[in-house]
């Protein structure tokens, strides 16, 4: 029956750690950070490392592994919400303003950063995509 707990303890670790581990992914992804609190993660990286020193001292390898696992993507989280406090959400699949060339996001009606009305001169990057190739095969038929 030990060996069952001692198993789940690893997929503990394991899954704690993807926890933060995919904060991270999104975001690389998106780029946005302002509903993130830099405070939280930054106390929450001061306990890890306290407690790692603690599970030294203990010998406990689990714990060891377990501060490891979560304190790296926590300081990973640190550093992005610094480099990226300025940045606005990012998506590639939104659509950008033909006007300005902003990236718009699909609510959207009209670009805030122009004025331009978005419905009329948002293009989807595909769109464009099949506009160009529309544009290039007129070209060679005339
Ligand atoms: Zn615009």
């Amino acid at each position: 029956m030990e060996w069952i707990l001692k198993y789940m303890s690893w997929v503990a670790v394991i899954s704690l750690s993807l926890g933060y581990w995919t904060q991270v992914y999104r975001i690389h992804l998106h780029k946005e950070v302002r509903d993130l609190a830099l405070p939280s993660y930054v106390l929450m990286s001061i306990g890890f490392a306290i407690l790692f020193f603690q599970a030294v001292k203990d010998e406990s390898t689990i714990f060891i592994a377990k501060q490891i696992a979560v304190f790296v993507p926590v300081t990973i989280i640190i550093f992005q919400i610094i480099i990226h406090r300025k940045d606005k959400w990012h998506d590639s699949h939104n659509p950008e303003c033909l006007s300005c060339k902003e990236e718009l996001e699909m609510t959207w009606k009209i670009c805030p950063y122009c004025g331009t009305d978005a419905p009329e001169f948002v293009l989807l990057p595909e769109f464009q995509k099949t506009l160009d190739e529309k544009k290039q095969s007129q070209k060679q038929q005339d």
